[in-house]
Order: structure tokens, then sequence, then C-alpha cells
């Protein structure tokens, strides 16, 4: 079945070898640089928005509604990529994130989205995915009163994965690149990341381990949520799921306390990335991602001279806004 695409990410993003960090953790390390996918500090969401807004155009839309967290880069890189296209963005963001600052709710990802021209609506809870897509949907309905064509980009599970379907075509990418990895360590928040890369590495026979690390629930829902990300993606490109429960890999370690926030492993994660390499994840997702590789190296069960390829999924627009957090994570940095 062919899917309509927005072309967003118009060049192969680099897998780049870690070689500081692989002499360090005994292992062969790569980092394949999706932040670098798309526009406006980029990031795996654009490899999403080329179906959503792909099926956008195809629906002649003119107004695109996202949510997401207040510092959601989902939001960002949709009023970008949606501006790129002609149409307009309403982004609602959650209030997902207890203690915030003013920078918070000011910087990063926020003033990129209200520089973008988005306009900005606020829902007051950040765990109630069906309300928050219901109050996008009640706002779609008056935009179409309005005489425009809305389209909406749900957040909760039971609609069609559609964004699953970039990082299956990501998946096909890296193995174009470079096919000899025994290990894929990944972000897994919503799911689509997560599924997307074990469904297109498991639909050519790729074996690779597909560890999910979460940035958002604890491992036992998790797993749950990838199952049915998995069933819906089966569903929606009319293949059976090639994958079984046992092939969902799950790591939350570094979740704690929770999601959007910094604790030590991410912080840790984050001082080895950047002082060992030189590059710099974010505090909400890459650096809980990234967190999983010396974890687990230090377990066993990534074994020494395994091939690993961690994939850096952005949001580095966020850590302007989490300054306070940084300089407390970092008071001599
Ligand atoms: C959204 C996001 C993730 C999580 O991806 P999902 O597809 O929601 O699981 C990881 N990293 C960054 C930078 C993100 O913005």
């Amino acid at each position: 079945m062919e899917f309509a695409r927005a072309e967003l990410v118009s060049a192969v993003t680099p897998i780049e070898p870690l070689p500081n960090l692989s002499a360090l953790l005994g292992i062969d390390l790569h980092i394949k640089r999706d932040d670098l996918a798309g526009t406006t500090m980029g990031g795996n969401k654009s490899r999403q928005l080329e179906y959503y807004l792909g099926a956008a155009q195809a629906a002649h839309a003119d107004t695109v509604l996202i949510t997401g967290a207040v510092q959601s880069n989902f939001v960002r890189t949709a009023a970008a990529s949606a501006a790129k296209l002609g149409m307009k963005t309403i982004v609602q963001l959650e209030a997902r994130v207890p203690d915030v600052d003013a920078l918070y709710g000011s910087n990063g990802n926020v003033l990129l989205s209200r520089l973008l021209g988005a306009e900005v609506m606020y829902y007051p809870s950040g765990e109630d995915e069906a309300g928050a897509d219901a109050a996008l949907r009640e706002r779609a309905a008056q935009e179409r009163q309005a005489g425009r064509t809305p389209y909406v980009i749900p957040l909760a599970l039971g609609n069609p994965p559609l964004g699953a379907l970039g990082y299956m075509r990501a998946a096909e990418e890296i193995l174009q690149q470079d096919s000899a990895f025994d290990v894929v360590v990944i972000a897994s928040g919503s799911g689509l990341t997560h599924a997307g890369m074990l469904a297109g590495l498991r639909a050519v026979g790729h074996s690779a381990r597909v560890i999910g690390s979460c940035v958002r629930r604890d491992a036992q829902q998790q797993r749950k949520r990838i199952r049915t990300v998995l069933d819906a993606l089966a569903e929606l490109t009319a293949h059976a799921s090639q994958v079984g429960d046992d092939d969902i890999m799950i790591w939350d370690e570094a979740l704690t306390p929770g999601y959007g926030q910094l604790g030590p492993p991410a912080a840790e994660a984050m001082a080895m990335m950047a002082r060992t390499e030189g590059l710099v994840l974010d505090p909400v997702y890459t650096a809980k991602v990234f967190a999983a590789v010396p974890a687990l190296v230090e377990s066993g069960e990534i074994t020494k001279g395994s091939r690993v390829l961690f994939v850096h999924t952005g949001g580095l627009a966020s850590l302007f806004a989490y300054q306070s957090a940084l300089e407390n994570a970092f008071p001599h940095g």
C-alpha cells in the first residue's frame, strides 16, 4: 500500500562512529544523526511528519492541529514543516511536567513555535491523551465552520500510526548505509519511533536487537503500548506483524524522576556524550535513551565487542528551556 508522503527529510542522515566512547565502553558504537533530519533543528518527528503532512496535503488541508508537552519537539517540527508546505499550525501545549519555571514556558520549542507562526493554545492535563485529542478536534470543528480545512494529528492510541511509517523507512535507510549492527538503541515515548524501527528491520529479515529506552512511561506500560502500536502498524500496512512479544525490548532505568524531568542517570549520560564525543543530547529524550548504552554494557546485556547503533532523535531546542535543571545538574560545567 502506498501512503502519501511530504518530503521533509531531503538527505540521508549520517551514521558516524563514536571512537572515544567505543574505547571507553569496549563496544563498537555508532550514532545515527537523526538530530539532523528535517528543518529547524530537526529530529525524529520530521520523519513521522512526512506521513501526517502527506495525508494533510492529500486532504487539501490548510491548517494542521497538533498536541504535545509544552516543550514538545513534535509541535515545533510540525509548525516548521507545515509553514514550509504553506499550511497554518495550531499547537496545543499540555501541562505534563511538574515544577516548571518561566523559561520552560517561554524558551526553546515554545519560542520557536511562535516564531514559526503557530497559534498556541493550552490544555490543563498532561496525562489525558483522549481528552487532548478531543480538544484538538473541537478546535478543528471551529476552523471548519470558519471555512478552513483542518487536519488533526492525533496523539492517543487507536489512530492509524502513520508516524511509525517514517521509522520503517529509516530502518531501510540505515540498512543501506550499514547493515552490520547487533543492537539498536532508540527512544520509546509515543512508541512510533521504536515500533517503526523494529517493524522495519524485521520486515526485511534483519535480526538486530532493538532496545527501546523509556522517556514517558515505565517498562511494563511501555511494553503494552509498543505491542499495540505494532499491531496497529501491521493493520495499517496490511502485513502480519513479524514482531513477537519477546522481541519487544524495553529499558526504563533513566526515566526517573519522570517525563520531562532530568534525573541523575540522564545527566550522567549527557555529560559522558558531551565530554567524550563533543555531542550534545537533550534532557527530555536522548539523554535518557543514551543512558541505556553504558548501563546495558555494565550489566552484560550488551556484550563487549557488540556493534551498537544509538539513534539520536534530536530535541536540542529544549536545552535552553531547561537552563535551571542543567545548571543544577552541572554546577561547575
Ligand atoms: C518525541 C521524541 C522522542 C520519542 O519518540 P516517539 O516516537 O514519541 O516514541 C524521542 N526523542 C525526541 C527528541 C523526541 O522529540
